[in-house]
């Protein structure tokens, strides 16, 4: 469902002009031809020449989009370019990269690289949503139990099939899948890579531990590495020594045949590894029965939840096939083992730059769009005390004025305590004086009579993280600039 973005006076925007805050956003600028379809993403510097030169028209503010109007689409060099995505339970990171190429000239070898265009993180709601619907089914009950008698309303749905989620699991799978039609609708994306499993058990049945692809560190030793590591608990299995160096070691000898599938490796201190040498495990734990139980139990067991099984990633995985563009799928090993080959810092976004089959990650050092997924408002139109009873009732009306929670509004207050610039996100009030969350707070009782429409709410709310490597010590947030505030947004065919 798409509202059309609302034409909006071009600003008289004096003050920001002269800020030194208005271009300082290094975030790439997405841009479109004069049919909507999308072309190569441009920077900033680009698209202000040309909005100033009149040969584009501002799209939409946040992310920002603009329109050229003299260019198609099919007289355009596109460059390759790919959506990698780290789904996460909380936060997850996506990455718009340009695919690149290097050759080396000594070896002859070709090398994969990741040229990064845009980074983005997208902090779900999966908790609110599993605590609104634990706290309406209590308050369902509690009324149940103690008023009339109501029919039951559990077992009931018969929703529950096949491919069934809980929502607070799908809420994340749909709002993944939404961005990813927005990007794919802004950037010519050709290819989607996913990181699906956490570790690739594949790579892992065959690896050669002991000969030079263990010491040089390849992908598949880094990954049983991670790998032993998670599943041992990061402690010696045979003493419990913790914060010492440990060593991948063959629980049934390979001297007496013992394979190196990971079934059969666990984690040692060098102590107990040198203890034990080529002993069978049952001789060098005889005194200890216990631990030697636990350990043959353990080996056998399949590392079930973050080896392989996650089933929201699958279910997104499914999800992404369906919008027609070919998926990679990778293992969270390789995203760490290329992030810490290519020092990139530990970030949702730059997680996601660095999934996939990539040997090395360039321009990855740029500000991050946080999106917050606020949701559109409640369809309960009644208020609930902590017992479940109605406590008053919100107005049925979603606008005021013209404006409706969720909206970006600049608001220029002339005169009084509020005098000044705020903008963000507005909550409305049924009397015309709202709300204004700001970057500094939230700003309180600002009248509609001094607010213009951005841009329509939908559903999130934007914010702007600085480069990952600039001082640590500024603050993590820039205030989110809008590059194409003064230029104001031309009839837009859809947002
Ligand atoms: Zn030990």
């Amino acid at each position: 469902m798409h509202r059309k973005v609302r034409v909006t006076r071009p600003l008289r925007a004096g003050c920001w002009k002269d800020s030194n805050l208005f271009w300082r956003n290094g975030l790439s600028v997405f841009v479109l031809d004069r049919q909507g379809v999308a072309v190569m993403p441009c920077t900033q510097k680009r698209a202000r020449l040309l909005l100033a030169r009149g040969r584009a028209r501002v799209h939409r503010l946040v992310p920002f989009v603009i329109r050229l109007v003299d260019v198609k689409a099919k007289h355009c060099n596109l460059q390759p370019l790919s959506l990698k995505i780290d789904p996460g339970s909380k936060t997850t990171g996506m990455a718009l990269v340009r695919d690149a190429q290097k050759l080396d000239m000594d070896t002859g070898e070709i090398s994969k690289g990741a040229a990064v265009l845009s980074l983005v993180e997208i902090a779900h709601r999966g908790r609110q949503i599993s605590e609104a619907l634990t706290a309406r089914r209590q308050m369902r009950r509690r009324r149940r139990s103690q008023l009339r008698y109501r029919a039951p309303r559990f077992l009931n749905r018969g929703n529950k099939g096949k491919g069934w989620i809980a929502p607070s699991l799908q809420h994340r799978v749909d709002g993944t899948l939404a961005w990813v039609k927005r990007i794919v609708r802004w950037a010519p994306v050709r290819s989607i890579s996913q990181e699906l499993v956490r570790f690739d058990m594949q790579a892992m049945q065959t690896p050669g531990i002991e000969g030079i692809e263990y010491q040089q560190g390849t992908l598949a030793g880094y990954e049983l590495r991670e790998f032993l590591l998670e599943k041992w608990g990061c402690k010696c299995a045979y003493c419990g020594a913790e914060n010492v160096p440990l060593q991948i070691e063959h629980i049934h000898p390979r001297s007496r045949g013992g394979s190196s599938r990971e079934s059969n490796l666990t984690l040692a201190c060098q102590c107990c590894n040198e203890k034990k040498a080529a002993l069978p495990i049952e001789v060098f734990l005889a005194k200890k029965p216990e631990v030697l139980k636990r350990i043959l139990s353990q080996a056998k067991k399949p590392l079930r939840d973050a080896a392989a099984v996650n089933a929201t990633r699958w279910v997104l995985f499914q999800s992404l096939k369906q919008t027609g563009i070919e998926v990679l799928t990778s293992s969270g090993g390789r995203t760490k083992f290329n992030r810490q080959q290519n020092h990139v810092p530990k970030t949702h976004a730059l997680d996601a730059a660095c999934v996939g089959d990539v040997d090395w990650v360039v321009n990855w050092n740029r500000p991050t769009l946080q999106i917050k997924c606020t949701g559109r408002g409640s369809y309960q139109r009644t208020r609930l005390d902590k017992f479940g009873f109605p406590r008053g009732y919100l107005m049925r009306e979603k606008s005021v004025k013209g404006f409706a929670t969720g909206d970006l509004v600049k608001a220029v207050v002339p005169a009084g305590k509020k005098a000044g610039l705020h903008q963000g996100r507005v909550a409305i009030r049924a009397t015309g004086s709202f709300n204004i969350q700001t970057r500094e707070g939230v700003v309180q009782g600002i009248s509609h009579r001094h607010c213009t429409l951005l841009q329509r709410g939908d559903g999130y709310g934007y914010q702007q993280q600085s480069k990952p490597d600039a001082g640590r010590d500024r603050a993590s947030h820039d205030a989110l600039c809008l590059p194409g505030m003064n230029a104001g947004v031309s009839r837009a065919i859809h947002g």
